[in-house]
This record gives C-alpha cells, sequence and structure tokens, in this order.
C-alpha cells in the first residue's frame, strides 16, 4: 500500500470513528429525552451483534482476491433486523455499526416490526466484471449464511449493489437452505418476487417528504428551484419526480462532478445517458465541483450521494431553505446546528429515506403471503407511512423546541427501546 493510500484508509477511518460517535452523541440526547433509563442508552449505543468475514473470490485473470465484508445487526427486540448491503471501496466497520442504528431509527419511525442492520463489502465495483460481482455476492452470502434469514435479518440494496446482485445473493441463500426463499432478501427484480415500486421507492419518499416542506416553508414546488447532490437510485428517481411535478432541477452531480443550468436542466436527456453507477458529468466539458454545486443559489437542496457533504466548513455558505437528506449521514452534527440556527428546515436521513425500507417491507409481506399488490396499493401505502411519519416529527420539533434529526431521533428510538424493555432486557 502506498503512503497515499494509507493516508486516504486512515481519513476514511476517523471519517466513519466520527459519524458512529456522532450518531452515540444523537442517540443519548434522546434516550435522555423519551425519559429512558442509562442502562437503555448502553443497550442501544452499540449493535448487539457485529460479524466481520473474509470472502475468498476467483477473479477473471485466475487470481484470487480476498474481500473483507461486514455484518451489524443494531437491535432485533421489535422483530428481524432489516438493511442494505453496500459495495464500496471506503466502507469500514465503524461505518457499518453507524448505519445499522440508522436502521433501526428508520425502521422506528415507519413502525415497520424489525429493528435495523446493515451490511457492506470493501471493493470497488465499478472495476469488477459482472462474474466477478456475482462471485462476490455469492461468496458474501455464504460468510454470513449463519446470521441472515427471513426471520432473523433481510438484507437489501444500498451504495452500488442493485436487483441483480439481490437476485445472485437470493439465490444463494435458497441453494444453501435447498428450499425457494424470496423473503430472505428485498429489492429484487419483480420476478423473482420484488414489489413494484421498490426501486423507485427511496426518491418516492423524498419527494413526500419534499411536498410536505415546502408547504411548511410557503413555498411552492413549481416555483421551486432544486439541487441534488448524485444521481445513483435515489438522486436519479428524485430528478425525475421533481421535473414532472414541476419544480426546476437547476444541479445535479455524480461522484466526479456536477452540472449546473439556471433556467434548469434537461432530466430526461441525462437519465437516458446516465451509466449504472449513476454517472453522466463525464460527458459534458462544463463542469462544476460537488462543493461548487452544494452552495449554488437554490431553495432545496438534496444531498443524495454519501455522508459528511454538508459540514462546518461549508454550513454557512448553503443558500437553500430546505436541506432534505436522501443519502445517510450527509450532514455533520455541527453543520446540523448551524443550518437550524440559520432557519433552514432539514428533513434529516433518517426520515427522508425511509421510503426504500418501508416499500422491502411491503416486498417481505408479499413474499410471506405469496400474493402480490399493485402499484398503486404500493404508492398509497407508502403515501400514508410517509406523511405521518414526517408529520409526527415535524411536530415533536416544533412542541419540544428541537431540530428534527433529534426530533427523528425520539421518534425512531422508541420502538427499540420499548420491545427491549417488554423482554426484560433493560
Ligand atoms: N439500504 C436502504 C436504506 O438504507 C434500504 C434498506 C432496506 O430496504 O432494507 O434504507
Amino acid at each position: 500500500m502506498s503512503v497515499q493510500e494509507m493516508e486516504k484508509l486512515q481519513q476514511q477511518e476517523k471519517e466513519s470513528l466520527n459519524l458512529f460517535l456522532s450518531t452515540q452523541t444523537v442517540i443519548e440526547k434522546a434516550v435522555k429525552k423519551m425519559g429512558y433509563s442509562d442502562a437503555m442508552f448502553e443497550l442501544l449505543k452499540e449493535p448487539l451483534r457485529m460479524l466481520k468475514v473474509r470472502i475468498p473470490v476467483k477473479m477473471d485473470d485466475g487470481s484470487t482476491k480476498v474481500f473483507t465484508g461486514f455484518r451489524s445487526q443494531h437491535n432485533d427486540a421489535a422483530g428481524p433486523t432489516k438493511g442494505g448491503v453496500r459495495f464500496h471501496p471506503s466502507v469500514t466497520e465503524e461505518e457499518v455499526k453507524a448505519l445499522s442504528i440508522w436502521m433501526t431509527l428508520k425502521c422506528g419511525i415507519a413502525n415497520l416490526p424489525y429493528g435495523g442492520g446493515k451490511g457492506g463489502i470493501i471493493c470497488d465495483p465499478r472495476n469488477m466484471s459482472f462474474g466477478e460481482l456475482e462471485r462476490l455476492s455469492r461468496g458474501y452470502v455464504r460468510a454470513v449464511s449463519q446470521i441472515v434469514g427471513p426471520t432473523k435479518d433481510i438484507p437489501a440494496p444500498d451504495v452500488y449493489t442493485n436487483s441483480q446482485i439481490m437476485a445472485w445473493m437470493m439465490d444463494e441463500y435458497s441453494s444453501l437452505r435447498e428450499f425457494d426463499s424470496p423473503g430472505f432478501i428485498t429489492g429484487k427484480p419483480i420476478v423473482l418476487g420484488g414489489s413494484q415500486g421498490r426501486e423507485t421507492a427511496t426518491a418516492r419518499g423524498v419527494t413526500i417528504c419534499i411536498e410536505e416542506a415546502v408547504k411548511k416553508k410557503g413555498i411552492a414546488l413549481t416555483d421551486a428551484r432544486i439541487v441534488i447532490q448524485g444521481f445513483g437510485n435515489a438522486g436519479s428517481f428524485l430528478a425525475k419526480f421533481m421535473h414532472d411535478a414541476g419544480a426546476k432541477v437547476i444541479g445535479i452531480s455524480d461522484v466526479y462532478g456536477g452540472l449546473y443550468d439556471p433556467n434548469g436542466l434537461d432530466i430526461d436527456y441525462l437519465l437516458d445517458r446516465r451509466d449504472s453507477f449513476g454517472t453522466v458529468s463525464q460527458l459534458f466539458n462544463h463542469t462544476i465541483s460537488n462543493e461548487e454545486l452544494l452552495e449554488l443559489d437554490c431553495d432545496i437542496l438534496v444531498p443524495a450521494a454519501i455522508s459528511n457533504q454538508i459540514t462546518e466548513k461549508n454550513a454557512h455558505q448553503i443558500k437553500a431553505s430546505i436541506v432534505v437528506e436522501a443519502a445517510n449521514g450527509p450532514t455533520t452534527i455541527e453543520a446540523t446546528e448551524i443550518l437550524a440556527d440559520r432557519g433552514v428546515l432539514l428533513v434529516p436521513d433518517i426520515l427522508a429515506s425511509a421510503g426504500g425500507v418501508t416499500v422491502s417491507y411491503f416486498e417481505w409481506v408479499q413474499n410471506n403471503q405469496g400474493y402480490y399488490w399493485s402499484e398503486e396499493e404500493v404508492q398509497t401505502k407508502l403515501r400514508k407511512v410517509m406523511v405521518d411519519s414526517f408529520e409526527t416529527i415535524y411536530a415533536l420539533s416544533q412542541t419540544h423546541r428541537v431540530d428534527m434529526r433529534l426530533a427523528a431521533y425520539m421518534v425512531g428510538i422508541r420502538k427499540a427501546a420499548e420491545a427491549s424493555h417488554f423482554r426484560g432486557w433493560v
């Protein structure tokens, strides 16, 4: 490993440790505000289980590469654990732990009968062939097979994983157990028991949060200028929904850079040209940096990429009056405070991105009952969950005079805390 690679790794580890520690800080505040005991905080501040695995994979050139993967299960008092698996070079153990805690909170907010789980593999799928990805996906399932299952822990897509990867994982699990097991994983292709509306669910949920947030701020969605950081599953569908709703999407970005047009971007064209990793900016000459994108003059800013994007360094420069977090952890605690002081309405990740796991739950229910719903049925149920969750959290933030993040943690922690209490754990 070169000195530069080493420094990058150390930086990533530092950032994910900060992410984890700040999650614990907000959990502690929420536990106190809700009047739970110190023992409850002790229980909820760390995942119950964390499995680290090594996965040997035969690469196309005949060599063997050994990948490191994780599966974290935060709390299973309210039901099996649930959450995605990400394939990304910067995955760390601390990050996966924090993400699994956030899944408990998301499931609590949406009132789903689950606790939080999360998985990750350190790899760069952009540099891997289809065959290598399939072998890695199957290897991961074999490595974690003892602790996952339809009534134990149910994986799903996350950063750089998709329905094809879910299909391979489901097939591997079904082969290991020797029975068909669609309820082992969600986010599957429709033909393998996936749900209508799952692919667009995160973006739909974010859209509903934006619709509610503009009402609170007295802005008309049709007059709004929107900037979206990230053009993956959440960001790209969101751009489409916002564009179709008559809002002006003036900025989007991918990992390489951003595109800006104050008159509104041609979203249909960009969607047509994006690749499966959500990259499109390299096709253009005039791009801006991701840092510049976040500070563009706009009404609504949606970080839909990775964590740690809005920090104390740039929070004062954010022009948007509404920030809706479609990604997990894009805003640091310090930046959350700065934005709150400046009167920016921040809709936190554990609320805004809960649409994905909500429709995953619908998928699992359909798998369990073997009876499948129409797209309209899924959309109506999703809308109800998102609007109710938004209103509950908004109202709590007003009555307790706290920002929406803390209010969301307070609502989100309740289910796991009460289930743990009734089970006699605390
Ligand atoms: N990975 C998504 C999330 O972070 C979805 C999880 C799921 O569908 O279980 O919410």
